[in-house]
């Protein structure tokens, strides 16, 4: 730009800078880890770039976030040293909703229809735009590492901003000083105690040192985060509450980590790694792009957050790996092909499988509530990574019609099998209570027979494939005539009796009525109280499957 340009803001960005502006949410404070966080990754991106272009870094290569507090002025500034934007980035950036996270959570919004929009914005962290909530209006300004123009960026929040050249002198001389005009209601975040404090608890953990300023003091500022990264330092330093606060910075999540694991590995290769399974469901669960959150790290230095370190059905699982062996100079595209990668890859999915099950075998209590966060998910692990589905099997619960509400595994099924049983029983649907109450599990129910009742979507699909645990295969209710006459009633319940002669022509009767529809009409020992109900052919798709096919318009 030579001269000033306003410009509107996309109509997402609008609808959500509206919400930011009308906020009575609660808890600002997350505006101040957004922009920390932003930039941070302005001082990694820079770091990463100087690998093959060190003359970037000029004559300051400490990265380094300054903030500075004016309680006259009432305005709060974070600045950075990182790579900066030119005034094209910013339009491309700060006019637009570029992140997922944030589209997310505008879907999110769109749907919610009870107002709770405010509880979501502390869910998901939304971003840049955050900072309206405590600012009446906003200036960037940016110079980007090796340019020599530098450009302003500044809106009120209220539909437009505008983009216009910056006094050179005056702009950083490499990266980005955000200034927030504070609100009447937000003149807080001037002070030095408030400001101390979020930062500690938020972002003590971002990888590059933090300091506060106050205007018109004398006093050096001081350091309020050093900027080491919590993964280097030995376990025994670290406390519960430094892992959850670095979990939340790198993660994006707001709530606590469920299952921490930290751990080097040595021999062949060395790296470290550091992740989390999160307490909550992320919003992004169910993307269509299904991509995993792991960043990796090179000897510190951040390369890139789309190395698939984890198969997609573990993509709930935030950290990172940090490795000592491959190169630096490598562009990304080479770092995905190389044998180190995948010897990465497999390392950090074994262990943290492992982990769960060990954790599953020590604290089955722990264990549940994070599969009933993610089973859904490692289930997608069943059809689709068939070298571990054995592993993935033994960490599968599963609620049945005897568990009471319990999560059963498939040992814990094994040990109730009845005599002359041959195949795991289940049965699918959308509903767990409905799919309890169908009527082809009543046979089962009636021998004592253990049906495993499947209601996620993805059960559909592994459940086809010829899963079988322990040689026993998996068999669906609704499938084909499933012998269960070789395995008695219960006590004190009755199947339909032998067939009688007003069976037999009953039987007769409706094949002939319905000779379009079914392929066949038979005395089936699955039913004990209803009077018909339908199954699929032998060999044929499970009824379920077949439903979603359909409504997918197959
Ligand atoms: P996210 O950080 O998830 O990408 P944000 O809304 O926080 O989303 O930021 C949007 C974009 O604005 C960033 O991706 C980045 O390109 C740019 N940006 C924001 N702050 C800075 C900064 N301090 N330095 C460089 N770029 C920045
Ligand atoms: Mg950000």
């Amino acid at each position: 730009v030579t001269a000033p340009e306003t410009r509107a803001f996309e109509a997402d960005v609008s609808k959500l800078l509206h919400m930011m502006v009308h906020s009575v949410y609660s808890d600002r404070d997350v505006f101040l880890r957004e922009l920390i966080s932003n930039a941070a990754d302005a001082c990694e991106k820079l770091r990463y770039e100087a690998i093959s272009n060190p003359a970037l870094l000029g004559d300051d290569p400490q990265a380094r976030i300054s903030l500075t507090l004016d309680k006259e002025a009432g305005t709060l500034v974070i600045e950075d040293n990182g790579i900066g934007m030119t005034a094209a980035d910013m339009a491309e950036t700060l006019g637009t909703i570029a992140r997922s996270g944030t589209k997310a959570f505008m879907d999110k919004l769109a749907a919610d229809k009870d107002g709770e929009g405010q509880q979501l914005i502390g869910q998901f962290g939304v971003g840049f735009y955050s900072a309206f909530m405590v600012a009446g209006k906003v200036e960037v300004v940016s110079r980007r590492a090796g340019e020599a123009d530098a450009a302003t960026w500044s809106s009120d929040g209220l539909g437009t901003y505008t983009i216009a050249p910056a006094d050179p002198e005056a702009a950083p001389a490499r990266g980005t000083r955000v200034t927030l005009h504070l609100l009447d209601d937000a003149k807080t975040y001037a002070e030095r105690y408030t400001v101390e404090r979020i930062v500690k608890a938020q972002s003590g953990h971002v990888p590059v040192p933090i300091f506060l300023h106050e205007a018109g003091s004398a006093d050096e500022p001081r350091q309020v985060a050093d900027g080491i990264a919590l993964w280097t330092r030995a376990k025994s330093d670290i406390s519960e509450d430094d892992y959850a606060d670095f979990y939340r910075s790198v993660a994006g999540q707001f709530d606590k980590p469920a299952l921490t694991l930290h751990y080097r590995a040595e021999g062949r290769h060395e790296y470290s790694v550091l992740t989390f399974i999160p307490e909550t469901k992320p919003f992004d669960l169910f993307d269509p792009d299904r991509k995993g959150r792991i960043k990796l790290y090179v000897r510190r230095v951040f390369i890139t957050d789309e190395a698939e370190i984890l198969p997609r059905y573990l993509r709930f699982v935030r950290g990172l790996v940090d490795s000592a062996d491959l190169a630096l100079n490598m562009s990304r595209e080479m770092i995905q092909d190389s044998p180190v990668l995948s010897a990465i890859q497999k390392g950090v999915s074994n262990r943290i499988l492992s982990e769960l099950a060990k954790l599953a075998a020590s604290d089955p209590e722990r264990y549940a509530a994070i599969w009933e966060n993610f089973g859904p998910v490692i289930k997608e692990g069943l059809y689709e990574d068939y070298e571990r589905r054995d592993q993935l099997l033994g960490l599968a619960r599963f609620k049945s019609t005897t568990s009471n509400g319990t999560w059963r595994s498939l040992k814990d099924y094994m040990g109730s099998l009845k005599e002359n049983q041959t195949a795991i029983y289940y049965a699918t649907g959308n509903d767990l209570d409905r799919i309890a109450q169908s009527p082809q599990i009543e046979g089962f129910k009636a021998r004592g027979i253990e049906v495993l009742l499947l209601p996620d979507q993805v059960d559909s699909f592994w459940t086809t494939m010829g899963v079988d645990y322990e040689g026993k295969p998996f068999k669906s209710v609704t499938q084909g005539a499933a012998d269960l006459s070789l395995i008695p009633l219960a006590e004190g319940s009755s199947s339909a009796a032998a067939p009688s002669e007003e069976a037999s022509s009953f039987i007769a009767f409706a094949k002939d009525a319905l000779a379009d529809h079914v392929s066949d009409v038979r005395i089936s020992d699955r039913l004990t109280s209803s009077a018909v109900c339908i199954v699929a052919a032998e060999n044929a798709m499970d009824l379920q499957l077949e439903k979603m096919l359909a409504s997918a318009g197959r």
